[in-house]
């Protein structure tokens, strides 16, 4: 066989295993989610993860498991915190603070200001559904890391003189554990880490939105809000600017 149309079979036959496996991946995705008509790639389910369009989706479809693997552990998921970071960092150089300490800027805690990676890596990066007190067990062993581009953030936040609010869903017996997390992996200090009181039971908007209403009413003025999930930044008072890191792994109602 000549070298050139050898070039041109292996090229034929590596587009139609592209197709046959993007196809695969569109099926499994599209059956999972029940929409009816047309096929759509794992790259459209994202989006409309990151748009707030797919809500109260339990775990990544079945045929985005390795897309959402590889967009974690690639390049991408870093490519994409770092947009959203350097836009926050924009804005927040852009201020004209009040000269009396009381801008402050809420970070979300889990998949924001800490990575859970290393959890959902070993759980089909958010495809398999895991059981509340696995995850507790692995919080405990604080092997939570910094998201580096959240933690770039904080550093450029606490160098313009913005104060920093952690803000979790996590509850109060939790506390010392974020704390020495935090602490651990660089975030030295915070205004305030506001935690949930058990017994409390609101849904995530209403909870950081009545916690973001007790800050305004303290004399605080929230500049800057940060979570991986929309349930962090909906709700008024939502803060002047909200910013939407990435997270295809999990959704938080
Ligand atoms: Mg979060």
């Amino acid at each position: 066989m000549k070298p050139l149309l050898s070039t041109f079979m292996l090229i034929q036959n590596l587009i139609v295993i592209l197709m046959t496996n993007n196809k695969l991946h569109a099926t499994h995705a599209h059956d999972l989610l029940g929409i009816n008509g047309g096929g759509f790639s794992c790259e459209s389910w994202l989006l409309g993860v990151e748009t707030n369009n797919l809500r109260g989706w339990k775990t990544v479809p079945r045929g985005c498991e390795s897309f959402v693997r590889q967009y974690m552990i690639g390049k991408r998921y870093g490519d994409d915190s770092a947009v959203v970071v350097g836009e926050a960092e924009k804005y927040a150089r852009g201020l004209k603070l009040g000269g009396d300490g009381k801008e402050v800027w809420v970070f979300d805690v889990d998949d924001t200001a800490l990575s859970n990676l290393p959890f959902y890596a070993h759980r089909g990066f958010g495809a398999r559904a895991y059981n509340k007190s696995e995850f507790d067990v692995w919080v405990n062993k604080s092997r939570r890391t910094a998201l580096p581009q959240s933690l770039r953030l904080y550093k450029t936040l606490l160098s313009l003189g913005i104060k920093v609010v952690f803000l979790s869903t996590d509850f109060k017996h939790d506390r010392d554990i974020i704390s020495a997390n935090l602490r651990k992996v660089g975030y030295i200090t915070w205004e305030k880490l506001l935690v949930r009181i058990h017994g409390v039971k609101l849904s995530t908007i209403s909870f950081k939105s009545s916690q973001r209403k007790e800050l305004q009413q303290e004399g605080y003025k929230i500049v800057g809000n940060i979570g991986d999930q929309w349930s962090d930044i909906l709700g008024t008072p939502e803060g002047d600017r909200t910013f939407k890191l990435p997270n295809p792994m999990y959704y938080v109602n």
